[in-house]
């Protein structure tokens, strides 16, 4: 590291809220699947920012639609419409077959929106204000109350608590786990479609139709948090898609606006209980990060990015499984689909993630023992040959 770097490094640790426990480089720029810190030294991308860099960096023509954008209007406020957003509702709702979207900032703000649409949903059915939902172990949903509250890791929620009341934990995977919870005051299940930052834990498709006959049965709305596996990471736009089940509301976020700061929650018109003055957002929305929204939802279909994410992903999949067959001393189990895989160790990778990134790779982990696989969409074999190569070398 040089003198500059460790310089920076400094200053940020004097005034920042030690909240996170960085590694240690300060990244300067990127171009396509490569990122560069303050020297020079350059890193080969697979972690896209956590999922949000689905198109890599400095992909054409994304960057000219938000500086167009940034000299007309940046932000209007709720009160008035803006025709990026009106464009971005339009795409999103087709391509999700959702019938409605509000707005956010963020992923946890998304979750709140739809933990606020799931209660006044019940509440117009019933009149009651007890209302329960149910949502899985180690699932991830935000640090806000709302969606800490839903998120089943008592490790992240213990300090804050009374968080809200009414949630109850079920078992990911096993639909018996949820019907056991199951009472007059369900008014929600809630869960990603692939499991992120609990493991990368693909959804079976028995419990996903499962969830939806009990759902339908019992007037309960089914609510799936595609923030991280949503936005064409498993070959699908939506991970749902891959089989069909639709959900009542779904929330988005990360690659939505590929590192602007735009989250949605989207519903079915007779989950769309939120009225005039139940919700809000100041900036949620606004023409700026919409056109950057609208311009990547183009970019999706003109450049076939699905069809890329299938054959890459597959590549990746195979890649892994063999890695994984020559190291089975430490390789416990290999999980994910597309471009959204995990590898698990027999111990914590962080040891793994840092000599890796000292050879110029990337990587993450999902809980202490997994690394997290989430490439720019972009990827090429040649850069999962490489990451397979220098990851093998770290190991
Ligand atoms: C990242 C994430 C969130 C929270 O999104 P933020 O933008 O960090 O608030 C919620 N759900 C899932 C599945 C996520 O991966």
């Amino acid at each position: 590291m040089s003198e500059t770097q460790k310089q920076i490094i400094d200053r940020a640790e004097a005034v920042l809220l030690h909240t996170y426990n960085r590694y240690q480089i300060v990244l300067d720029h990127g171009e396509g699947m490569y990122l560069y810190d303050v020297d020079g030294n350059k890193y080969l991308d697979f972690y896209a920012g956590i999922a949000v860099h689905a198109l890599g960096h400095n992909y054409p023509g994304l960057n000219d639609a938000i500086k167009s954008q940034l000299d007309k209007l940046v932000h209007t406020s709720n009160y008035y419409y803006n025709v990026p957003a009106v464009e971005t509702a339009e795409k999103l709702t087709k391509i999700a077959h959702m019938d409605r979207v509000f707005f956010t900032n963020s992923g946890t703000e998304a979750i709140e929106g739809a933990i606020k649409m799931a209660r006044k949903y019940a509440y117009r059915r019933d009149g009651s204000t007890d209302h329960e939902m149910i949502a899985m172990n180690h699932s991830f949903h935000g640090r806000t109350m709302g969606a800490l509250s839903v998120t089943g890791n008592p490790h992240y929620q213990e300090a804050f608590q009374p968080l809200i009341g009414g949630v109850k934990f079920a078992e990911f995977n096993n639909l018996e786990s949820v019907k056991a919870l199951v009472t007059d005051k369900t008014c929600a299940i809630l869960l990603e479609p692939v499991q992120g930052e609990g493991g990368i834990y693909p959804a079976e498709e028995s419990f996903l139709k499962g969830l939806r006959q009990l759902c339908d049965e019992k007037d309960i709305l089914l609510i799936f948090d595609e923030i991280q596996c949503g936005m064409g990471r498993t070959g699908e736009m939506f991970a749902w898609q891959r089989f069909g089940v639709e959900p009542d509301i779904m929330t988005v976020a990360k690659a939505l606006g590929c590192g602007l700061p735009i989250g949605a929650f989207l519903c079915k018109e007779k989950a769309a209980a939120l009225e005039a003055g139940d919700h809000g957002s100041t900036y949620g929305g606004n023409p700026l990060v919409c056109a950057a929204a609208s311009k990547i939802l183009d970019i999706f279909r003109q450049d076939h990015i699905l069809d890329h994410v299938k054959e890459a992903g597959a590549y990746l999949y195979d890649q892994l499984e063999q890695l994984k067959n020559r190291h089975q001393d430490k390789i416990v189990d290999h999980r994910g689909v597309g471009l959204i895989q995990g590898l698990e160790f027999t111990g914590p990778v962080g040891p793994i993630i840092q000599r890796a990134m000292n050879k110029g790779l990337i990587l993450i982990s999902a809980e202490a023992n997994t690394i997290r696989f989430l490439p720019p969409l972009i990827v090429e074999k040649t850069h999962i040959d490489e990451m397979i190569r220098i990851l093998e070398q770290s190991i």
